[in-house]
């Protein structure tokens, strides 16, 4: 250390301090970076690594961004994972004696950012903090740039990960003696950058002080010295802590909202073709932020759903006013935000002038809300506070187009302060003399192009080209600068008018800047009111968001039952809009009484998923107080929503289907009620046949006898459709498919009964495999139709679908079924053969596995 020069072992000793953040160290015109820094910084921004001498024998590495444009590279580090500490010169280089002081003055993180391409309008941008108690988890969430403040305390890791997950939080703050299992779960599962807080404070806030429980007072306090820490300014926005509970909401895990598309897709991971996008009828930013809340935790009080529900139905009757409120709402800006902004003190007169344009249209909203003939929107509309004093402060105080700049003046109005007024008339004075010594020059010289000009080297002058130089009498004025074609001259006079002039204009931006801040005070006090202003817009907005779509698209209000579904004509809403509402055929479900589970049978691609998919969607848009797709829907309010639909590997723990199966099968068996609803969509399909069917029988049985669930559960093991014999709540439905000419038409049609093919040729063929190879196929099936080789239905013995003794375990009890031998074919004898061979104890189990691998190979 002690070889190194002064600056650097000052850098070294702040990066002690900041040793998981990219330490941008200011220098001159350039944030610098260093040793490790460096070399990592080079390459994940793709900038330069060069080196310098810092003292010691080696070089160290160095890399460098410019300050003017330092933000595109903070925005990179950020969106990929990483902390960025600013740390800048906190006294003037001029005046230090020694190195200049430093001092981290921000620690920007994923989940702090505050602008930038890295914030979406329409999404917040929550930070969390997970502390684990004997009996359970806090969670703390908190969005800078909104000022909210959530809490909850969840049981299961699980849980507390979905939730995460599902508010899309990028950071999340921890003790550093958080288990470590835990932590690694948090990091890998949420993709979420981890940050360490040990530091503890008493203080008492103000936005805290209801938190009666201690475990979820000690969460929000951990999270809120972070911020305090890391953020090192005004945190007056942020808004009182709201506690939570899970079970206030319908439970969709994480697995099932990534299944049923609700934000975003799974194949792309975009918001369009998902539920959102279809809904998104927003005209505010925070509307849309409030959607996407919406949507992650539907409703489960009935009273809650349908005061949204008749405020959707009030504004559906109401189309004029409908109309009015999203023009008026679209002048809106995002209060919440701006709030956010001045709170950190970097808003910009512009951003007070959306202020302004946004306070503006509030009375007639306000209006419009009162007019509508409904006592509930009457009620909405008195308690809305328009922020009148606000409006008048920023309309007496603002100039209507003031600059970017703070610092050039133009950002107070005439008559807000007299002070002003004054330096303004002293400028105007100053200005009117300069132009009427122009007039009188004129006149005086006879030269019509003689005029007075300004630029900042050299003030005002008199400026005569020097074609009419001969006109000008000598000694008039006093020469100050040749150009090719013209002369500048200055007069005392005109001098000492310049010096008040440009006097008054110093004045003006100093105080005009002095004024500004001071306004951003006074605002600062009504943050509180603006806030409370943006939730009640950005609820109009999202409850006229489905007003505007379920009569777009035909939707009805849904009602609500104890314990039946019944769906008339139900559509899947996203599908239906990407494929033309025209070609889409609409499916009625049915399940109450004896009808508990329904049984899904069909060919692939007839429609099994969707159908499923479809009523899960439609009840999830019931249970946020949105119109639904259908004729008729009368539905129970579900309190969890479980799927298992075959999708994508869950990439992220690097889970092998088969596995991510049952997990999710199990996450369902172990969670659900009597009230949830459970998806269960081909299970068992990533395993042999017997095995997935013993599965997927077992499964049935286990939900139907002990959960008792709304289950839809779809097979294509027709083997499976005699349950319905056993199990009094289980009924068959199909998808109807039509055979013409030998080729299959589905009509995506839902029909009572089992299906009695499955048509897995005829997929085939529609995927245009060649002919050849479709004509041996179709021989193929027919030998097997014929030999009876396939796993018959077990006709005596209705009471399981599974064999007693599935062929696969007559390996071992060939001797005692000869008849089963002989239907061997000869590959299948050369299996066994090899298999007899064997010899298990020579054999690692890897090699055993390898082996056995081999033979179902050719099995299959
Ligand atoms: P399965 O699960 O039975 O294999 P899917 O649900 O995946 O079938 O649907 C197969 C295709 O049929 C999809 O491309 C879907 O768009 C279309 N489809 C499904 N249901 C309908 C319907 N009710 N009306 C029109 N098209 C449908
Ligand atoms: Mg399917």
């Amino acid at each position: 250390m002690a070889s190194y020069t002064p600056m650097i072992q000052q850098y070294l000793k702040i990066k002690a301090e900041h040793k998981d953040a990219f330490l941008f160290f200011r220098l001159g015109d350039f944030y610098e970076m260093f040793f490790d820094d460096a070399k990592k910084a080079s390459q994940e921004l793709e900038i330069t690594l060069t080196s310098r001498d810092g003292g010691a024998a080696d070089k160290i590495p160095m890399c460098g961004v410019p300050y003017h444009s330092a933000a595109a590279y903070i925005e990179q580090l950020i969106k990929k994972g990483y902390k960025v500490a600013i740390c800048e010169q906190t006294e003037d280089p001029k005046a230090a004696k020694g190195v200049v002081k430093r001092e981290v003055v921000q620690l920007i993180t994923p989940g702090t950012v505050m602008d930038g391409k890295g914030i979406h309008e329409t999404e917040n941008n929550f930070i969390a903090s997970v502390t684990a108690f004997p009996n359970g988890y806090g969670l703390a969430l908190s969005d800078l740039t909104t000022g909210e403040n959530l809490t909850v305390f969840i049981k299961r890791i699980e849980d507390v990960i979905s939730e995460i997950y599902s508010v899309g939080a990028r950071e999340v703050v921890v003790s550093s003696s958080l288990e470590e299992q835990t932590v690694v779960q948090l990091k890998e599962r949420c993709g979420a950058t981890i940050s360490i807080e040990d530091g503890e404070t008493d203080e008492r806030i103000e936005i805290a002080e209801q938190l009666k429980s201690q475990e979820l007072m000690t969460t929000f306090m951990r999270l809120y010295t972070y911020l305090k820490r890391t953020q090192k300014r005004s945190l007056d926005h942020l808004q009182s802590v709201q506690v939570y509970e899970l079970e206030e909401a319908m439970k969709i895990d994480l697995y099932s909202k990534r299944n049923l598309e609700l934000t975003e897709t799974i194949r792309s991971k975009n918001k369009k073709g998902s539920l959102l996008w279809l809904l998104d009828e927003t005209k505010t930013a925070m509307g849309g932020r409030l959607l996407k809340q919406w949507i992650d935790r539907p409703l489960i009080r009935a009273g809650q759903i349908e005061e949204r529900q008749e405020m959707v139905e009030t504004l559906i009757a109401h189309l004029f006013e409908r109309e009015d409120l999203r023009e008026r709402l679209k002048e809106v800006y995002d209060l919440e935000r701006l709030a956010g902004r001045v709170a950190f003190g970097n808003v910009n007169a512009r951003d007070l002038i959306q202020l302004k344009e946004s306070l503006k249209q509030v009375p007639a909203i306000k209006d419009l809300v009162a007019s509508l003939n409904h006592k509930m929107a009457k009620e909405r509309a008195e308690r809305i506070d328009s922020c009148e004093d606000v409006l008048q402060l920023l309309e007496e105080a603002l100039h209507e187009k003031p600059p970017l700049s703070l610092k050039e003046g133009n950002l107070m109005k005439d008559g807000y302060n007299q002070k002003l007024d004054e330096y303004r008339d002293a400028s105007k004075n100053g200005k009117d003399w300069i132009a009427r010594l122009e007039r009188q020059e004129r006149e005086y010289t006879g030269i019509r192009s003689l005029k007075v000009g300004f630029n900042k080297v050299f003030g005002y002058y008199i400026e005569v080209t020097k074609a009419n130089l001969h006109l000008l009498e000598d000694g008039r004025y006093e020469r100050k600068q040749t150009l090719t074609n013209a002369e500048r001259y200055i007069t005392p006079e005109l001098k000492e008018k310049e010096a008040l002039i440009l006097e008054a204009e110093n004045n003006i931006c100093e105080l005009e800047y002095e004024l500004f801040a001071e306004l951003r005070e006074k605002i600062k006090m009504y943050i509180p009111r603006l806030q409370k202003l943006a939730k009640q817009m950005s609820e109009l907005d999202a409850l006229q968001c489905f007003a505007t779509i379920s009569e777009n698209r035909h939707y009805i209000k849904p009602v609500f039952s104890e314990d039946h579904v019944e769906v008339i004509d139900g559509r899947h809403p996203v599908v239906e809009k990407v494929m033309d509402s025209q070609e889409y055929v609409p499916n009625n479900c049915e399940m109450g009484e004896s009808s508990q589970m329904l049984l899904i049978t069909g060919p692939n691609m007839s429609g099994k998923s969707t159908y499923m998919r479809q009523i899960a969607l439609i009840s999830i848009l019931a249970q946020i107080g949105c119109f639904v797709p259908a004729k008729k829907a009368v539905l129970p309010i579900f309190d969890q929503i479980f799927t298992r639909i075959g999708a994508a590997d869950d990439l992220i723990s690097g889970q092998s289907t088969f596995m991510v199966e049952m997990l999710e099968a199990k996450n369902a068996i172990v969670n659900a009620t009597k009230n949830s609803l459970i998806l269960f969509d081909e299970i068992g399909r990533g395993t042999s046949t017997y095995d997935g069917m013993a599965l997927a029988q077992a499964i049935i049985e286990y939900v139907h006898d002990h959960i008792g669930a709304k289950t839809l559960f779809s097979t294509h093991y027709h083997e499976l459709t005699v349950l319905e014999e056993k199990l009094s709540q289980l009924k068959n439905v199909h998808v109807r498919a039509e055979e013409y000419n030998g080729t299959v038409v589905f009509l995506h049609q839902i029909k009572e009964g089992a299906a009695d093919k499955s048509y897995g040729i005829h997929v085939a063929q529609l995927a245009e495999l060649p002919d050849d190879l479709i004509a041996r196929a179709q021989d193929i099936l027919k030998e097997l139709e014929n030999t009876g080789t396939k796993p018959e239905l077990p006709a005596q013995e209705p009471k399981s679908a599974v064999k007693e003794k599935p062929a696969q375990l007559s390996f071992f009890d060939e001797g005692e079924k000869p008849a089963e031998k002989s239907k061997l074919s000869k590959k299948e004898k050369q299996v066994l053969d090899t298999f007899k061979s064997i010899n298990l104890l020579d054999m690692t189990p890897l090699e055993a596995m390898n082996e056995m691998y081999k033979l179902q190979k050719k099995l299959q």
